[in-house]
């Protein structure tokens, strides 16, 4: 698998997720050469609903991005919303009620709306919506986990086709099982036999102690088809960017860089430098001197050390931009 929507694969898609990589234009995130951006679904399904966003043109039209967009499904929110806070929702059969952290307000997400929402967004890539879990959980919880993934992959499936099959997305599922070799078997023949446009490794990758779940990650890419776009969701470090890619995972998400940058956190070779250090205050050298970014080319450490020191806003978008850069080189741009 050499390409996906025509963008060269390994492709890494910085978060959007409200429809913007908070503190860049559209053009600045272009010029890191990112082609392909992520937007969470659940967080726009609150701000706008189907019917504003289709009203609107979706999220391209919105934010005038040329690039693609891959949007998620809603599962990490079930996730982060429901299963690890327990008081903010609740999971069953027909859908996942949620209490917005927003507003309050009660949501229900469900198979069927997690598509309208994308298709109002319109993405270039969909994610079915997902009973995403740790992956560290107990066996009957990683069944249950599978269970309900299937039977929502097919009714998104099945809605999809109904009502978009014309529209040429590409569709993707989310395999599930925890740390589990059989039920990660079992969710990928599943989700396989309704043949997918691609498959994301689903769950959360880090283990209690911070470290990969390489051993399942591994098994579970190997089941992969070969011709499909293989989605590591949420990873990661650069370090394990590359474990991933070396086991054969091929697309990737992941807050860090665009977070890191807000705090002032720089990527330079195997480290990350904290640009706020007072060892900074006169250092004239560029973040890093191999580095061909916006940032690289026309500023140095101590305007960003200054930038950052005195809270100003574009100390931030300085920092994004150098560390998407940084991301979009470790794909190979
Ligand atoms: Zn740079």
């Amino acid at each position: 698998m050499e390409n996906f929507l025509g963008i060269e694969l390994p492709v890494f898609m910085p978060d959007a997720t409200l429809g913007t990589v908070r503190s860049l234009t559209t053009d600045q995130i272009r010029e890191t050469k990112t082609e392909m951006l992520v937007v969470n679904t659940f967080h726009l399904f609150v701000s706008h609903g189907v019917e504003k966003m289709r009203a609107l043109g979706g999220i391209k039209n919105l934010m005038n991005w040329e690039g693609k967009i891959l949007s998620d499904s809603g599962g990490y929110q079930v996730y982060s919303l429901i299963h690890r806070k327990k008081n903010m929702g609740k999971v069953t059969q027909y859908g996942a009620y949620f209490t917005s952290p927003h507003d309050g307000k009660k949501y229900l997400l469900t198979p069927e709306n997690s598509i309208d929402m994308q298709m109002a967004l319109d993405s270039d890539a969909l994610v079915v919506l997902d009973d995403c879990r740790s992956s560290e959980i107990s066996e009957k919880e990683a069944e249950e986990s599978v269970r309900m993934t299937t039977i929502w992959a097919k009714r998104a499936k099945d809605h999809y086709e109904k009502h978009y099959s014309n529209s040429k997305k590409k569709i993707l599922a989310v395999i599930h099982g925890g740390n589990y070799q059989k039920l990660r078997e079992k969710s990928f023949r599943e989700l396989n036999s309704m043949d997918f446009d691609g498959y994301c490794f689903g769950g959360w990758p880090i283990d209690e102690k911070g470290r990969l779940v390489k051993e399942i990650l591994t098994f579970t890419c190997s089941l992969m088809p070969s011709d499909k776009p293989k989605y590591a969701m949420g990873i990661g470090t650069p370090e394990d960017i590359k474990k991933c890619l070396n086991i054969g995972y091929n697309v990737f998400d992941c807050v860090l860089p665009t977070r890191n940058a807000r705090h002032g956190l720089l990527y330079v070779g195997k480290d990350k430098i904290r640009i706020t250090k007072d060892i900074y205050k006169m250092d004239t050298d560029p973040v890093d001197s191999e580095c061909d970014c916006y940032t690289c080319s026309n500023y140095s450490r101590a305007y960003l050390h200054h930038l950052f020191k005195y809270k100003e806003i574009t100390g931030k978008t300085l920092a994004t931009i150098h560390n998407l850069r940084y991301y979009s080189r470790l794909m190979g741009r």
